[in-house]
């Protein structure tokens, strides 16, 4: 895989004629954490779709004349990452064409596996991709579905059966139609809130939250809404087979969101119950590692009675390390992030609580810092099981080698080893499922159990299994001269 990508989307359609500019900006703002990289915004003011995009936060791209001349009263937006490659405003979104419907234009969440097999099948049908993004491919398809037919249930249908991958998206046409749709396995997020006055879209619903939009309920997975002046029609156009990804309620989406499954808050407190029964530590002190693992360190030290301390201070300014670009940009920016404090360390015996290890090196650096700044003991417990295997769904995870429990064959006390830590304990899968409380059956766990809910992922991960492992018995004769 050369690319790949999460992002956030937000769409909106007034009914009292409001404009739009303002809640889009608020909305993005709120799902800020779904990517960093570049944000953009489209509006329909009844004659033209207006779009701007730029690099960077939303705050950065838009400025309150940006806004004002966002002209409109339906829109869509979207927060971007590239998690492989660099990263460039030629594929920033929300994409647009001209024609058919008067013009459509896509912000998209998720991740195609079958990326590449449909680029060659657009070029070769003389439909010129320009850009390396999902996003681009996902609009041109929906726009050839769209010149056969008028029907937008039946297009979106053909589509589906076009896509392997997850995708969540907000269509807005000049025809001033919203339209929204989400993959049929629902890999990631996308609800609505529906009151008089609008209709909203949002990956998370704390995208409601900002603009005062009461959560309605998810998007079911292979549904479309459409939204016009008559109102809204929602259609199942694809049997869903929902497989929900589980890392968004181990780490991605924000605390405070709700998710298929529910509150991510009452998940993440559950998983760090769990994690304390299956893997108990006999500590001084839980220290939660800012910020995705707090309300799970609460749960650990409720589970087990032992108080739980802020011991790493996070600096606010600093954004998340883990969908940072660049393995350099990551490391320098980890070193800023975090501060221990020595006073609740000092001569302590800690248990850090974190939500994964991908590579292990900021966990390895983490250990580190808490030794250096006086503990006496770290142990280090991780609520999600270990991860061994790609994601092709849309969360950087890119590759079996860059994975430390993959080369390290799942032997935990290697994984320890290499940590430095005092005790290496992860959630197991059961206590993961019984957290999230949907079934097994409705989540995606592949990138834990190899399973890929989709045949293209499952054979590309088979594929690469085979190239990495050559790759590491190379490194590990390396590493044992
Ligand atoms: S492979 Fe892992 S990260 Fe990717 S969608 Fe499935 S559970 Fe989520």
């Amino acid at each position: 895989m050369d690319r790949r990508e999460a992002c956030g989307v937000f769409g909106i359609y007034s009914f009292r004629k409001d404009e739009v500019a303002l809640p889009i900006f608020n909305g993005l703002i709120a799902i800020q954490h779904r990517g960093q990289d570049s944000a953009g915004i489209a509006t329909f003011d009844g004659k033209t779709i207006h779009v701007k995009k730029g690099m960077g936060l939303t705050s950065d791209v838009f400025s309150e004349n940006d806004l004002l001349a966002l002209k409109g009263t339906i829109g869509i937006g979207s927060v971007r990452y590239p998690t492989c490659g660099s990263s460039s405003l030629r594929d920033a979104q929300p994409f647009k064409v001209e024609l058919p419907r008067e013009g459509i234009t896509l912000a998209h969440n998720g991740n195609l596996v079958n990326f590449t097999a449909l680029k060659d099948e657009l070029n070769r049908g003389g439909t010129p991709i320009i850009s390396s993004c999902d996003s681009e491919i996902i609009l041109k398809v929906l726009a050839e579905e769209l010149n056969k037919t008028e029907d937008i249930f039946l297009a979106i249908l053909k589509v589906m059966k076009r896509l392997e991958g997850a995708y969540c998206e907000v269509v807005l046409t000049g025809r001033g139609e919203l339209i929204a749709f989400r993959d049929p396995q629902g890999f990631r997020p996308l609800c609505f809130g529906k009151n008089d006055d609008c209709i909203v879209f949002a990956s998370e619903s704390v995208a409601l939250d900002i603009n005062d939009v009461e959560l309605t309920e998810q998007v079911k997975p292979g549904e479309v809404i459409l939204v016009t002046e008559k109102g809204m029609e929602r259609r199942l156009v694809a049997k869903s087979n929902k497989k929900h990804c589980m890392f968004e309620y181990v780490y991605f989406s924000r605390p405070d969101s709700i998710l298929d499954a529910g509150s991510v808050y009452d998940v993440r407190m559950k998983l760090g119950k769990n994690l304390a029964k299956s893997q108990p530590a006999s500590v001084d002190v839980v220290v939660p590692v800012p910020d995705t693992s707090r309300p799970a360190a609460e749960g650990f030290s409720r589970e087990t009675g032992i108080e739980m301390e802020e011991g790493l201070i996070k600096n606010r300014y600093i954004m998340r390390t883990f969908i940072m670009p660049d393995q350099t940009i990551r490391d320098a920016e980890m070193k800023k992030k975090l501060n221990p404090l020595k006073t609740i360390l000092k001569g302590k015996r800690v248990v850090i609580i974190d939500d994964s290890i991908v590579r292990g090196t900021t966990t390895n650096k983490l250990v580190k810092l808490l030794k250096d700044a006086g503990a006496k003991e770290v142990h280090v417990r991780i609520t999600c099981p270990p991860i061994i295997s790609p994601c092709f769904y849309g969360i950087d995870i890119s590759s079996h080698s860059e994975l430390i429990a993959f080369r390290c064959n799942g032997n935990v006390e290697e994984i320890r080893k290499i940590l430095g830590a005092d005790s290496l304990g992860y959630q197991t899968i059961g206590g993961l499922v019984d957290a999230i409380g949907i079934g097994k059956e409705n989540l995606c766990m592949a990138c834990l159990d190899e399973n890929y809910p989709t045949p293209g992922a499952a054979k590309i991960a088979k594929e690469m299994k085979k190239r990495s492992g050559e790759e590491i018995k190379e490194k590990k004769r390396y590493w044992e001269m």
